[in-house]
């Protein structure tokens, strides 16, 4: 049979792969996309990470049991008595699930509206301008297709710590650890993350008692101090028993559950748990993608080299989103996937790498954009900070979440905005002005001057950015 041609051929389909096939058939190339994802039941399902074992299912999670914790430990203070409250974990872990496939065939929808050509199996490079397909049934033989541009959006997959072996009933990845049909009593998580962190404050909110075992000293290295901080004190307040400076190095076997020792300075500990969740990071993946021997360079932790423009070293072929260098985010691989498609269709596609936001969904929720107090200060950058408290925003008082504040970063001299730090509720959503504001090159002094619907809790920007400037009008 001939080989099947494209003009572009993407490998892997999270939220990188899919989005660039679709922006790539958008603009009118003959486009295919190769995804190699099983779910549970082993049905071939499109989204990659985020959408079967990430971001999606992990903020379902989150917001069945914020909703449960809400009615147990808030509603009292709104005068709502509700009497027995329970949660049925397996009915939780449903709709998450009914969420997922929801989301993932919708995916398919967009490929058939498109005219993306869905292959289902393992792509590998298979020398200039070829891809190899194998087929899900390993008896079947490859697929050839050729392709005058590839886009390899690969993702990544978990870490691994062989001092906590993963066998996904008693120590779990996070894939694991989305699944558990019901609370473990004793949960341990190594590694106080953005993962471990959305992982523990589910399982928290639905009665585990959550223990994390963190082996930097400093709580969130990448987070503004001053957020972190009070982060870190509003999530022991809810429970969360987290450790700082305790490195795990060995566990074992329980009765019925693990054992963990950790280093904490010179003293060695030990804990009994039911379940273990190892959430120390990522790393890029490219196992099955020939990549070594079609001469693709790959740095030293195995991310493939890209330039600006996510060209990688073999002409022709780009590479994008978790496989390649910048943080490990949904939203930057597909900004990254409409911009390769953009430069293959003769365009000048584009990704701000200096405005893209980071969010940690505990709650209240951390979120920023932008450089941090540390960062500025170890540049050397003249800069003044506006702060404004959720406890003075009348909104966030109405809604019983006055924990956390805004903080704003100006340049000194050009009130340029540097960064934008917020903890507090709904900062996900609250962030999306920040970024639009720092993508327009805005100063505090536009943001003080834009009006703010009363009473929002996006005025706390507003009145952070007044602060920058010495006048803030609640405070
Ligand atoms: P992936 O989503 O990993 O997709 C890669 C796809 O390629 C997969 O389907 C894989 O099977 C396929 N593939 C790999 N090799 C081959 C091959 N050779 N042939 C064919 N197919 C192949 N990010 C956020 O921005 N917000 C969040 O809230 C968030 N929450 C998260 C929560 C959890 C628990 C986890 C684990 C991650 C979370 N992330 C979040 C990170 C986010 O999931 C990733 O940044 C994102 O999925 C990366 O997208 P990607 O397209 O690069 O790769
Ligand atoms: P992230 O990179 O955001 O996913 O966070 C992973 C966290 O796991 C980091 O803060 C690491 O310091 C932490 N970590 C890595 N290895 C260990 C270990 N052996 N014990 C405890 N924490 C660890």
């Amino acid at each position: 049979m001939a080989d099947q041609q494209y003009d572009v051929v993407v490998i892997g389909a999270g939220p990188a792969g899919y989005v660039a096939a679709i922006r790539c058939a958008q603009l009118g190339l003959n486009t295919a996309c190769v995804d190699q994802w099983r779910d549970g039941s082993g049905r071939a399902s499109l989204g990659g990470t985020c959408l079967n074992v990430g971001c999606i299912p992990s903020k379902a999670l989150l917001e069945s049991s914020h909703y449960f914790h809400h009615i147990k430990h808030q509603a009292k203070e709104h005068g709502i008595a509700v009497e027995g409250a329970s949660i049925d974990v397996p009915a939780m872990q449903k709709r998450k699930r009914k969420v997922v496939q929801g989301l993932t065939q919708g995916i398919e929808g967009l490929f058939k509206k498109n005219n993306v050509k869905r292959f289902v199996g393992r792509g590998s490079l298979a020398g200039t301008g070829r891809v190899a397909v194998r087929p899900v049934n390993d008896g079947d033989d490859d697929e050839q297709i050729q392709a005058k541009h590839i886009i390899i959006a690969t993702g990544s997959v978990p870490l691994t710590l062989s001092a906590a072996p993963i066998d996904q009933q008693r120590i779990v990845d996070s894939t694991g650890a989305l699944e558990f049909e019901e609370a473990p009593g004793r949960l341990g998580v190594i590694g106080a993350g953005v993962i471990g962190l959305e992982l523990g404050t589910v399982w928290n909110r639905v009665g585990s008692r959550v223990i994390i075992l963190e082996a930097l000293d400093d709580f969130l290295p990448a987070v503004d101090q001053e957020i972190a901080q009070e982060a870190l004190k509003s999530l022991k307040r809810q429970g969360l028993d987290i450790r700082l400076g305790a490195k795990v190095i060995d566990t074992g076997r329980a009765s019925s559950g693990v054992t963990v020792s950790y280093e904490q300075g010179a003293v060695q500990e030990r804990l009994e748990i039911d379940k273990l969740i190892v959430a120390i990071g990522r790393k890029p993946n490219t196992e099955g993608l020939n990549a070594e021997a079609a001469g693709l360079k790959m740095d030293q932790r195995g991310f493939i080299e890209v330039d600006e423009q996510c060209r990688t070293s073999l002409g022709g072929v780009y590479a994008i989103g978790d496989v390649v260098r910048g943080p490990m985010l949904a939203h930057k691989g597909s900004e990254e996937g409409i911009a390769v498609a953009e430069r293959i269709a003769g365009q000048s596609g584009h990704v701000n790498y200096e405005a893209i936001p980071w969010v940690i969904y505990t709650w209240p929720e951390i979120a920023w954009v932008g450089k941090n107090e540390q960062q500025l200060k170890q540049a050397g950058v003249d800069y003044r900070a506006g702060v404004f408290p959720f406890l003075a925003s009348g909104r966030a008082r109405g809604m019983g979440e006055s924990t956390g504040r805004v903080k704003i970063l100006g340049d000194s001299k050009s009130d340029r905005i540097l960064g934008v730090h917020i903890f507090g509720p709904q900062a996900s959503e609250l962030i999306a002005e920040a970024v639009t504001a720092m993508e327009f090159d805005a100063s505090t002094e536009d943001l003080a001057r834009t009006v703010h619907a009363h009473p929002t809790l996006s005025e706390a920007i507003h009145e952070a950015a007044l602060a920058a400037d010495g006048r803030a009008i609640h405070i």
